[in-house]
């Protein structure tokens, strides 16, 4: 080393001074701090998800949103949540040659749940406290362990015929930065219709189409002539009926008339049921047009088709006959569940032929099981699920 040498004079030594000196600076700087990178902080960050599901109480099936269940049967009501939050102060960390800062959180705050609280149409059903095991990732309340839960009202739920939907509320355990939010609403209210017979649609196409007539516009029943005229007073009974269940106009024309073979909101009356290869079993049917393959909805004249032996039949087997027939325009299949009885649904079949009576109780027109098949189906190819049968 230059240190080293014995005699220098005063500019070697300068040298020397200046050498030393440069080392120095250059030593010290190569071990001084890397540049401190300005770490703001951390906003209050959450990913939260909650889903709320109902189930059959055997498992059997997850309902779906708009599905329909099964009257008088079990289910249960699941919460799913996770919760992660970032929150506080965030810090720089520096590594590598050369030297990357970067910031990252002091602290990441698993949010656990405190209370969930359910909903059954607005109404408080009960409400489901954390999780013991406090998994710290997913936490499922299953309501069918009574450890998790503060009420059996929330459990379990064995329903009687309408609608109903699920609403749930959660709050969050706080953190020590005050995560927010602190209490959300799931993300998915479910709805359901809960009814006595199984529901059946009347399907076909590639891809499935729930056929049915247009969803607007009036409904038009013409009696062809007077070989019919004993269906007019049942067709403007069944009519009535149908407009008062799905809350729009079906009429039946005064007079003769035929109709428009494009016109997809007029159905006819025939008297060739029977007559024709590879007409469907039965005293009565539906005649279809084409469908539009995207909507399902009727491209031309539908008709209610009788075996001619009908006319002169008991008026209210007429009725029910009729109101079948135009259950079958607007969408729905034969039912044939042993859910499904004379009472509960108009789309079943009927023991009583032509003549006579319809059985005591028979309903002579849509049950509230007809109407609540519908809407969520004939009107937009909407939920079809069912679960509980
Ligand atoms: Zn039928």
């Amino acid at each position: 080393m230059r240190l080293a040498v014995a005699s220098v004079d005063r500019a070697v030594a300068g040298n020397l001074l200046f050498g030393l000196i440069v080392g120095l600076l250059v030593t010290v700087s190569a071990h001084a701090p890397a540049p401190q990178l300005y770490c703001p902080p951390l906003p209050s960050i959450t990913t939260q998800s909650a889903m709320l599901k109902v189930k059959k109480a055997d498992n059997a099936c997850t309902i779906a949103d708009g599905g329909y269940v099964k009257t008088n049967t079990s289910y249960r009501l699941h919460i799913a949540v996770e919760i992660t939050g970032d929150c506080g102060t965030s810090k720089s960390e520096c590594s590598g040659l050369p030297v990357v800062c970067s910031c990252v959180p002091s602290i990441t705050y698993i949010r656990t749940l405190q209370q969930s609280y359910l909903r059954v149409n607005g109404t408080l059903r009960g409400s489901v406290a954390a999780n013991p095991s406090n998994d710290p990732t997913i936490q499922n309340y299953d309501t069918e362990t009574s450890t998790n839960t503060t009420s059996a009202g929330a459990s379990w739920l064995t329903l009687s015929e309408g609608q109903f939907l699920y609403t749930s509320l959660t709050n969050a355990l706080a953190t020590p930065c005050n995560l927010e939010p602190t209490q959300f609403p799931h993300d998915q209210p479910v709805t359901m219709h809960a009814m006595a017979c199984k529901p059946e649609w009347f399907t076909g196409g590639s891809p499935t189409v729930n056929f049915h007539g247009p969803p607007t516009g009036t409904v038009t029943i013409v009696v062809p002539s007077a070989a019919f005229e004993d269906a007019r007073g049942p067709a403007q009974q069944a009519a009535a009926d149908w407009a008062a269940a799905l809350g729009r106009t079906v009429t039946v024309l005064p007079g003769y008339n035929t109709c428009a073979p494009t016109d997809p909101l007029c159905i006819s009356f025939k008297n060739d049921q029977g007559t024709q290869p590879g007409d469907p079993v039965g005293c009565a049917s539906f005649g279809t047009a084409s469908y539009d393959p995207a909507t399902g909805v009727w491209q031309g004249s539908t008709s209610v088709r009788f075996e001619p032996k009908w006319m002169g039949g008991h008026a209210d087997n007429l009725r029910r006959t009729i109101a079948h027939e135009i259950g079958h325009y607007f969408g729905l299949f034969n039912r044939l569940d042993a859910s499904c009885t004379y009472s509960n649904t108009l789309m079943g079949s009927t023991s009583r032929y032509a003549v006579q009576a319809p059985a005591s109780g028979t309903a002579l027109g849509p049950t509230a099981s007809d109407e609540a098949a519908l809407p969520n189906s004939t009107y937009g190819n909407q939920v079809r699920s069912t679960c509980g049968w």
